[in-house]
């Protein structure tokens, strides 16, 4: 009997996150008592900041609980194109901006605009796990570029010029990124740019979403290159600057038949943001922006700590990180050799799932995000967490054999 809930074909594609099975084995030893240390999760540790929660209360109480503009109210685009003009010093016209719930529906909203069967993403690994994700239950076809920790995980312009088709529609950039941490300066967006000049069929998608998470400085995409906003989407949120991921806001900032193609897709999918939330995201851009500073400065400290102590392993291989609150050590020293309750090491999924079962340290296995041989750690845990982990790492590292 056919089963009437069988998986369409777009969906079977879909992988199983390597992240939910890390969590799904650590969840299970949690339940037998082991004292277990996740470093897994990407969110930031720092509650939102009491004056967004207030500003939600207020548009509650005012009657904010209906309906808003399917684009997103005009007083949160026009935070945003303040906040644009103020930090990338670039104002896009509220006709340009769409706001969504999170920056992942900005992107599935994209995807699901412009896609035919058969259409190209070009994506750099190690890449965050939902982009392919994404682009195949779009219907496209996620092309992965690799990079290694040699180009500072980012992708060279004439890998670029190489990888590009005529079935290209997309190349997808995520600066600062998840998972590596690598930040692409204002000179390698420019050597990009020159290339894309070229190839008029590819849309560029820039992932803004940890740009106040960078320890350089950092520059947007549309800014380094105004003449390519025409074919640019800049995707952005308050998920991680103001640690605001439950509250669900995200936005794009696009050309206008872009922006509206994502409206036709956003209104039929979920008529828009939150009422409530999209009062409390304008509350953070038009408020203190003061504190986004001292979170990095804090973001950093920690990097320092974790990644000198992975260093010290003499088997982990930590590139330093320039933004986002990740490390992505290569673990390759490890393959071949046993621990001390003999345990063969052989990849890095084998890495993360040993790690887990004997010193109870959850990370994820960089083939999670393309590029094997690799572990991500997030450091938005307390210092209490992060030195107790690097301890155990320490610890798993030493007892090999
Ligand atoms: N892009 C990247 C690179 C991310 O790491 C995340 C969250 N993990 C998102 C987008 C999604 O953000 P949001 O919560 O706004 O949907």
């Amino acid at each position: 009997m056919p089963d009437p809930f069988r998986r369409s074909t777009r969906i079977d594609a879909v992988e199983l996150s390597e992240i939910l099975k890390i969590s799904e084995l650590a969840e299970a030893l949690k339940r037998v008592g082991r004292d277990i240390i996740t470093l897994g999760t990407g969110e930031p540790d720092f509650p939102t900041p009491p004056h967004v929660i207030e500003a939600a209360h207020q548009a509650a109480r005012r009657g904010e609980t209906v309906y808003t503009l399917t684009a997103g109210t005009i007083e949160l685009r026009e935070a945003i194109a303040d906040g644009c003009q103020r930090e990338n010093g670039y104002r896009p016209e509220i006709g340009e901006i769409i706001v969504s719930t999170g920056a992942k529906q900005v992107l599935y909203n994209a995807f699901a605009a412009t896609l035919d069967p058969g259409d190209e993403v070009l994506i750099v690994a190690p890449y965050w796990t939902s982009y392919p994700d994404i682009v195949t239950v779009c219907g496209g076809k996620p092309v992965v570029l690799p990079t290694t920790a040699e180009t500072g995980f980012r992708i060279t312009p004439d890998q670029l010029r190489a990888a590009i088709r005529p079935k290209t529609r997309w190349l997808l950039l995520n600066s600062p990124s998840n998972p590596s941490g690598s930040v692409y300066s204002e000179t390698d967006f420019a050597a990009l740019a020159d290339v894309l000049r070229v190839a008029p069929q590819v849309g560029i998608m820039v992932d803004e979403i940890y740009q106040h998470i960078s320890y350089v400085p950092f520059r947007s995409f549309r800014a380094v290159a105004p003449d390519l906003a025409d074919h640019t989407l800049i995707v952005n949120g308050v998920s991680k600057s103001y640690a605001m991921t439950g509250w669900r806001i995200g936005w794009g900032i696009g050309p206008k038949r872009l922006a509206s193609a994502m409206l036709a897709v956003q209104s039929q999918i979920t008529s828009g943001a939150s009422s409530v939330s999209q009062a409390a995201a304008a509350a953070a851009l038009n408020g203190d922006q003061q504190m986004l500073a001292e979170r990095a400065d804090d973001f950093r400290e920690r990097r320092d700590m974790l990644a000198a102590a992975l260093n010290a392993t003499g088997v982990l291989d930590c590139p330093s990180a320039d933004g986002a609150f990740y490390l992505f050590p290569g673990c390759a020293a490890a393959f071949g050799r046993t621990t001390a309750q003999g345990r063969k090491i052989d990849n890095d999924a084998d890495f993360c799932e040993v790690l887990l079962e004997e010193q109870g340290v959850a990370l994820v296995p960089g083939r999670a995000f393309g590029t094997p041989g690799h572990v991500r750690l997030s450091y938005a845990y307390s210092r209490a967490s992060l030195h107790e982990a690097a301890t155990r790492i320490a610890r798993f590292c030493a007892s090999m054999t």
